[in-house]
């Protein structure tokens, strides 16, 4: 079978997005390198995609070179290091391709703690670091050891260690090389970052159990906020809470000629389930089915971050979160998603007046915008401007998006 170049639609969890110039696939750390330097010194536009979960992509086509790391490693670095003392650190190495579930599913089983509050998040190690993931009470930030990365810029690999990542809510410092403001891409390394991610080390706890830190899963589990609990029960939890709310992605999406094999427990399961065998995973639903509430980029609009000022004028009702600032003194964080819901855009909108919207907000997340099977990146962006609009009118908050939009 030919394999030319998939488009933007074929690789992206939204599906929409116009055609690749030229598509590349490395399979060696080498070969991802040089895939970034050959676009890079020929002064082409560069995508280094991964899930392709986090990115809006226009409908016009990229004249450029979209690249994804076919490298799906995952090796345990202390394996054979006797354990010193107390210190039940394990360190785990993925490479940039590896799908992020994989992994998170492989330290579950490992009897590894530390990120199984992050399951069913779609995408890969390497993104994951870039907008510093987070569900559920954890963030992928806090269990990073080390990133090795190749920097654009002075065009040679580095490891920069966690303190030099600038972790923070749902960002880091690669994110910032992508941005001049909050939302403003910058004209250089757009719509990816100067430090392209080879791979991720992380310090885990050898530990089967985990602690229950979010109010909603503590719900879900029946116990109270802080309980210790299995990390398989923890993920197993996670897994139906997300699913609930449409915050998995389709399964069907694997199926397809460009995404197959990029998520192993795709195939295990399938095999699994070939051999009579059962077992937990995100793909939770029947994938021949469409669950267009799945077909999004999560959720659309970071939670607004705002000065003690701004937070005084919200409404009583409106939920604040007091957060710590890295250089001292404290801000609030509100909810995107109750400000979209009282500025008048409710799950699904605007299904109500218009049945045949391509574009709509999931029927399960206020924050999540979909696409209902043939929409394109104008559709959503439109109903993105409206919820935007209509925020800023009621509230006076600008909302930021959260996925990277190709224009
Ligand atoms: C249903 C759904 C639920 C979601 N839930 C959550 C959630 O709970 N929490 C959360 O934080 N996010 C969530 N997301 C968002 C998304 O899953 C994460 O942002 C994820 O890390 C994106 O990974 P990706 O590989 O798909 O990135 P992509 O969309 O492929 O890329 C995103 C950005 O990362 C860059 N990038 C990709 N690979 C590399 C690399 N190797 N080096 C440097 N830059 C790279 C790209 O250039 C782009 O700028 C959700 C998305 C969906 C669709």
């Amino acid at each position: 079978m030919t394999r030319i170049s998939p488009s933007f639609a074929d690789i992206t969890t939204m599906r929409v997005g116009g055609s690749i110039a030229r598509f590349v696939e490395p399979r060696s750390r080498v070969g991802m390198i040089e895939a970034v330097e050959d676009a890079d010194s020929a002064h082409l536009p560069l995508c280094v995609i991964g899930g392709g979960s986090n990115l809006l992509a226009s409908d016009t086509p990229f004249e450029g070179v979209v690249v994804r790391d076919a490298r799906r490693n995952i090796d345990v670095l202390d394996q054979a290091a006797p354990r010193e003392g107390n210190d039940l650190t394990v360190h785990v190495n993925a490479t940039a391709g590896t799908n992020w579930d994989d992994f998170v599913d492989f330290c579950v089983r490992m009897g590894l703690q530390g990120v199984e509050g992050l399951s069913g998040i779609p995408g890969t190690v390497g993104a994951s670091v870039v907008q510093n993931i987070g569900a559920y009470g954890q963030e992928v930030g806090a269990e990073v050891e080390a990133v090795e990365v190749w920097d654009r810029l002075e065009k040679k690999t580095m490891t920069l260690p966690a303190a030099d990542m600038g972790f923070g809510y749902r960002t880091s410092a690669l994110k910032k090389s992508m941005y001049d403001a909050p939302g403003r891409p910058a004209e250089s390394f757009f719509p990816t970052p100067r430090f392209v991610v080879l791979s991720v080390t992380f310090a885990l706890k050898h530990s089967a159990g985990g602690r229950v830190d979010f109010a909603q899963l503590a719900g879900a589990l029946g116990v109270d906020v802080g309980a210790q609990m299995e990390t398989s029960v923890i993920r197993a939890a996670v897994l139906s809470v997300r699913a609930r709310k449409g915050m998995l992605e389709d399964p069907g999406r694997y199926d397809t000629l460009w995404m197959k094999g990029t998520k192993q427990s795709v195939e295990a399961k399938a095999d699994a389930e070939g051999s009579g065998d059962g077992d937990a995973s995100t793909m939770v639903s029947d994938s021949s089915v469409p669950d267009y509430d799945r077909w999004s980029c999560g959720s659309f609009f970071i939670n607004p971050v705002l000065s003690a000022d701004q937070a005084a004028v919200l409404p009583q009702e409106a939920p604040r979160f007091a957060i710590a600032e890295a250089q001292g003194g404290s801000s609030v964080k509100t909810s995107a998603a109750w400000l979209i819901d009282h500025a008048g855009f409710h799950k699904g909108y605007p299904r109500e007046r218009n049945a045949q919207a391509k574009a709509t907000l999931s029927t399960k997340h206020t924050l999540a915008l979909t696409n209902r099977g043939a929409a394109t990146a104008a559709d959503v962006i439109a109903l993105a401007d409206e919820v935007r609009v209509g925020v800023k009118r009621a509230f006076g908050i600008e909302l930021v998006p959260e996925p990277v939009i190709l224009h």
